[in-house]
């Protein structure tokens, strides 16, 4: 049977602003502005102010910005970029494409995110660099992060994928750092009708560097000039007149969200322990995660019984097969939350009876696998 609860459900925020949607691919194809101009100008002024940063450049998607930070900050072959375990392999990806060695950290039992101390124990005198992850909507403790960065002169980025809006004690996720990636893909919490990513910084180097990367290395300005190596992972305008529209409603989403969650605390079973971070961050809970005995079997019964679900991420970056060569021991924490952790239906209007509904199929595959029916 296929759930009648899904997982994710896109509709209900493209009705709010259906008229606005239209009119940016009316307004496109009469202008026929397809790739940067003023549409992008304008989302990334925007994009720049929400993140409360001087700079934000738009870009194809949030692999490549994180790759470009690493490249417009010189950070590549023999440097080792340090970065968790339990994340989506995107941030791994970036940083062996960018010719730099990926060293996984474990992660926090509570939260599932980067700490100071998992950091620390990842350090060699190769490290030039470390990503945080904002996991699941949850930002990490900058504070702690930037302090071991400082000590050992490390390079600090965001990874803030999935954390769009998110604050830790007040501060915005993307301004927590040398510079932060957004990815936004359709299904993130500020999600585009495609690829889409950008890079947020107060550094002005280092914003035109990737501008001048993402644009097959184009001196700014020109044409025919061609002064880096780079290649084409420019934003759409079509992608970037989205995302100013969707942008106004971005607030109202994550608080939706923060009422959904609120609801799924009262809601869930005692035995499915919700994954949330620490009282300083200020979450925008892209996903609803909690962890769970059996988790695959109560995962196929509760979709039996009618609610999807997700598992974010089943394999640890560093027991993937493309990066298992990297690997340098057991990292427990994640290895273990990898086998529990299970993503229940979120999204800005999802209804506190589909929540009681979802909660209480939960409470009744956990029982009936737990009895060994
Ligand atoms: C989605 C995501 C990315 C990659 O973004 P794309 O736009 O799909 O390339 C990177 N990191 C995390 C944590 C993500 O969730």
């Amino acid at each position: 049977m296929k759930p009648t609860l899904p997982f994710l459900d896109l509709t209900p925020s493209h009705d709010e602003i259906r008229e606005q949607l239209d009119a940016c691919w009316k307004r496109i194809s009469e202008t026929n502005n397809f790739v940067g101009g003023p549409e992008v100008e304008n989302f990334e002024a925007d994009w720049a102010s929400y993140c409360e940063r001087r700079h934000c450049v738009g870009l194809a998607n949030g692999t490549d910005s994180i790759e470009l930070i690493l490249r417009g900050l010189g950070i590549g072959l023999g440097d080792e970029v340090v970065v968790p375990a339990n994340t989506f392999v995107a941030t791994a990806e970036a940083v062996t494409s960018a010719g730099a060695i990926p060293v996984f950290a474990d992660v926090d039992p509570l939260s599932l995110l980067l700490t100071a101390d998992t950091l620390k124990a990842s350090l060699s005198e190769r490290t030039a660099a470390v990503i945080a992850v904002h996991l699941f909507g949850s930002p990490v403790d900058m504070p702690a992060i930037n302090e071991v960065a400082a000590a050992h002169g490390l390079a600090v980025i965001e990874d803030a994928a999935q954390a769009h809006g998110a604050r830790w004690n007040g501060q915005r996720v993307g301004s927590l750092s040398t510079a932060a990636s957004f990815s936004f893909y359709p299904g993130k919490n500020l999600g585009a009708f495609g690829d889409g990513g950008a890079v947020v910084t107060d550094d002005p180097r280092l914003a035109e560097q990737i501008r001048c990367l993402a644009n097959h290395g184009r001196a700014l300005g020109s044409h025919t000039d061609h002064i880096l190596d780079g290649r084409n992972s420019r934003l759409d305008s079509l992608q970037a007149a989205i995302l100013r529209v969707k942008l106004s409603r971005l607030d109202d989403w994550n608080d939706q969200r923060r009422a959904v969650m609120a609801s799924y605390r009262r809601h869930l079973p005692d035995q499915a322990e919700l994954v949330e971070a620490g009282p300083a961050a200020e979450p925008v809970h892209h996903l609803a995660v909690v962890r769970v005995p059996d988790r695959d079997r109560v995962r196929a019964t509760l979709a039996e019984r009618g609610t999807a679900s997700g598992v974010h991420y089943p394999i640890p970056c560093h027991r993937q097969p493309a990066f298992a060569s990297y690997a340098r021991g057991e990292l427990l924490i994640s290895e273990v939350a990898a086998t529990e952790i299970l993503s229940l239906p979120m999204w800005p209007q999802l209804s506190e009876e589909n929540v009681v509904m979802a909660c209480r199929q939960l409470a009744e595959s956990i029982e009936r696998v737990g009895q060994g029916i």
